[in-house]
């Protein structure tokens, strides 16, 4: 990061403009949204900066800027459209101590202006450090859409209230209260009865928490399965209709998350695309510090959360924080995989066991008990072993697994986009390297598909 986002306070500051066209109008018009002195240097504006000169808005002097012009400024833009005019009034604001931002020259800016969505008091900032602009837009639209226009009343009804919401202990207590106003009562009440009936309604919530016992919070580690909401536990579904936060894995399909209460704080912990995921430690705090605030968590994994989930890591937190948990099976993948293929995990006569074995652990890819698993019969589930399927393979033919043993891959198990790919295992690397599958994907060793199947296109014709 090579710009650090900061709020900046410029009330009663002055901000200076050099230029008076279309370059000046952009930042003036997001300039104006603040309580600063605003002042614009250009021998001839554009008519939307006389109309704002015209209403107060700020003043006009009609020149180019010169010495002395920005000794007072906090900001100082220089917009004039001319390279050459830009650098020489740069020049003399960074030597009157003003930060300097050149429009669209981002090399001699001291500043960037961030796209900004405004629900004042409540303003968010995107940036791209001038990387992608569209993509700053496409998140600001995104953002326009999804919060509502009325969360600048809230916040600022609300920010009124603060003094009064002292009467309630520091920490837990305070952030329960302010909770329930953002997320319940504030919403409820603007929408209902208007924003002169929010203080009322606030100071009856206040009342509500000075007599209330303090509230717990506590955790369900639950299970979401492979995908389709139909194989969700019903223990799983009241969990999420419940819910206060819900904390949920990259594997967890939106079709489940839409199931969760309206009002719940969703967390994504495992972002592919914009970034690395969120470490384990990160995600342990996260939990602890919702469930300490009072706040029913969901801690939301794909499949069963005993398989390849790191559970236990998330336990040992909240034992650690002394809050209570409990735990809510999930369909794991590969029965949900395995049921595509109208197979049997186990079989009598064929497997007595069937193992859950991973393709990579810790330290690369894994290690397991190669000539068991090279006998003829055995059953294994292997799963995140897209990567180490070549390493697999030529562990088990070292091992004289028989290279036409069955094997059996399912990307998108249970989802509408589900595929089955039968192979051997001889052809195992060359199949998955032709698939180039994009889903998370079960390996089954030792086991095809049945003859009767359905095949997934019959699938996605019956969802
Ligand atoms: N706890 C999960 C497993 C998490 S490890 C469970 O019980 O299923 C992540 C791996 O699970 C993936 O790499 C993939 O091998 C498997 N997986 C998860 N969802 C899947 C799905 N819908 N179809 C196939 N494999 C899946």
């Amino acid at each position: 990061m090579n710009h650090f986002p900061i709020f900046l306070n410029v009330a009663g500051k002055a901000i200076v403009v050099s230029g008076g066209g279309e370059a000046a109008v952009a930042k003036l018009r997001l300039i104006l949204k603040t309580e600063a002195h605003v002042q614009v240097f250009a021998s001839s504006v554009a008519p939307e900066i006389a109309a704002w000169q015209a209403e107060g808005k700020l003043s006009v002097t009609s020149r180019a800027l010169s010495k002395g012009d920005v000794a007072q400024a906090a900001l100082f833009y220089a917009a004039n459209e001319d390279d050459a005019e830009d650098a020489r009034v740069a020049a003399l604001a960074r030597a009157e101590g003003a930060l300097v931002n050149i429009v669209d020259n981002l090399q001699d800016s001291a500043f960037i202006t961030p796209a900004i969505v405004d629900r004042d008091p409540v303003v968010v900032a995107i940036g791209t450090e001038g990387a992608a602009p569209v993509l700053a837009r496409a998140i600001k639209s995104d953002l326009e859409q999804s919060l509502p226009a009325s969360l600048g009343v809230l916040a600022r009804i609300g920010k009124s209230f603060r003094t009064a919401a002292e009467a309630l202990p520091m920490g837990l207590a305070r952030r329960l209260f302010w909770r329930d106003y953002y997320l319940g009562a504030g919403p409820k009440t603007l929408e209902a009865d208007g924003p002169e009936a929010l203080t009322p309604a606030l100071e009856q919530l206040l009342a509500q928490h000075l007599s209330a016992p303090e509230a717990q919070g506590s955790v369900d580690l639950v299970g979401a399965g492979p995908g389709d909401p139909d194989l969700l536990t019903l223990k799983a579904r009241k969990a999420l209709e419940a819910a206060d936060v819900v904390i949920y894995d990259r594997l967890v399909s939106t079709e489940i998350l839409e199931l969760a209460r309206r009002e719940a704080l969703l967390i994504d912990v495992g972002k592919t695309g914009f970034g690395p995921a969120t470490t384990q430690a990160e995600i342990n705090a996260l939990i602890v510090e919702h469930a300490q605030s009072g706040a029913y968590v969901v801690r939301l994994k794909a499949g069963d959360p005993s398989v390849f989930g790191r559970l236990d890591e998330e336990l040992d937190a909240c034992a650690e924080a002394g809050i209570s948990y409990r735990i809510v099976p999930g369909i794991t993948s590969a029965a949900a995989a395995v049921a595509s293929l109208s197979q049997s995990l186990t079989k009598r006569g064929r497997n007595a066991s069937v193992r859950l074995i991973t393709g990579h652990d810790t330290k690369g890819f894994a290690e397991h008990d190669w000539r068991s698993l090279a006998r003829k019969g055995e059953v294994a589930a292997i799963y995140m072993g897209k990567k180490s399927a070549r390493f697999v393979q030529s562990r088990l033919m070292m091992h004289g697994a028989d290279p036409a043993t069955p094997v059996t891959i399912v990307e998108n198990a249970s989802r509408l986009n589900q595929r089955i790919l039968a192979t051997t295992l001889a052809e195992l690397a060359s199949t998955l390297a032709e698939a180039a599958l994009t889903g998370p994907a079960i390996i089954f060793l030792g086991l095809a598909p049945r003859e009767t199947a359905r095949a997934p296109q019959c699938l996605e014709a019956l969802a």
